[in-house]
């Protein structure tokens, strides 16, 4: 099993290297989105929805590829590590998700090896958004505090995977102390604070010159029903937390205009243009 692994890993590698060019820093600011598989939920009891009263079951669980002409930052990085895909192609698992090619492989496709990005902002630490953190370990780790103490906190959380971020303990971090961070000074990639569904939740606010501003939800919301009834969660971190933040990002997405697109949400994101087509 482990050689097959390796050899599955270096069969991507070799792969992607012959794929792409490196990338070159846009003249402006663009969104790559990856399709980082699915989750075939199994009980939806927990979002206190009835499978039937739902359009999808089924969750999306994209990953995203900021590329800005100053650097690059990777935001939740999906549910399945790149090693789960077995060698010769076909799907890789992992608790109840599933994905149909590996992100090391996505990423190349578009020019960029994960050693190339400058930034990772994970929205939480949940297993589902933090399954290839440990190939973006050379990049900068942009995290509130409350967040990465829960994520190393021993015995872990039952909700997440450390072996598959365990590498992120010796990465330069940078904590997060304030409800907003501009990632390149410019005001057109910002981190938002936005806890409830765990300690130190955050969404991301882009400006994109052509698409408009849009936040990337996090988990703030996964289906889009949560939103439309205003039905929290029973397994939030914070429920009250999760009411305020909600209301706090509903304010700002009234008064900069921007797109909420809720990541879960299954049926919005297949819609949504994937790699190696990007939003500008
Ligand atoms: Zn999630």
């Amino acid at each position: 099993m482990k050689k097959n692994r390796f050899i599955s890993l270096l069969l991507v590698l070799v792969a992607g290297s012959a794929m792409a060019q490196k990338a070159q820093p846009p003249k402006s600011l663009r969104l790559y989105v990856f399709d980082c598989g699915t989750l075939d939920i199994p009980d939806t009891s927990p979002y206190r929805f009835k499978k039937e009263e739902l359009t999808s079951a089924v969750m999306s669980a994209p990953c995203f590829l900021v590329a800005h002409p100053k650097g690059t930052l990777m935001w939740d990085t999906g549910p399945v590590p790149d090693a789960n895909f077995k060698p010769g192609g076909g799907p890789g698992t992992m608790r109840y998700a599933t994905s149909t090619r590996p992100l090391t492989a996505r990423l190349a496709e578009v020019g960029y090896a994960p050693s190339d990005i400058q930034y990772l902002a994970l929205s939480h630490f949940h297993w589902d958004h933090v399954g290839n953190a440990n190939l973006f370990a050379g990049a900068t780790w942009l995290v509130p505090k409350a967040e990465r103490d829960i994520m190393f906190a021993d015995p872990p959380s039952p909700r997440t995977e450390p072996q598959n971020f365990s590498a992120l303990r010796n990465s330069k971090t940078v904590y997060i102390t304030t409800d907003e961070y501009d990632v390149f000074g410019d005001k057109t990639v910002i981190i938002k604070a936005a806890p409830g569904h765990s300690p130190g939740h955050q969404v991301l606010f882009l400006k994109l010159a052509k698409t408009g501003p849009v936040v990337l939800s996090g988990d703030l919301y996964h289906y889009p029903e949560e939103r439309k009834l205003n039905k929290i969660p029973t397994t939030e971190f914070n429920a009250d937390q999760t009411a305020a933040s909600r209301a706090a990002i509903e304010a700002f997405l009234k008064k900069t205009g921007a797109q909420l697109w809720i990541q879960h949400d299954y049926t919005a994101n297949a819609k949504l243009r994937k790699a190696p087509d990007f939003y500008e």
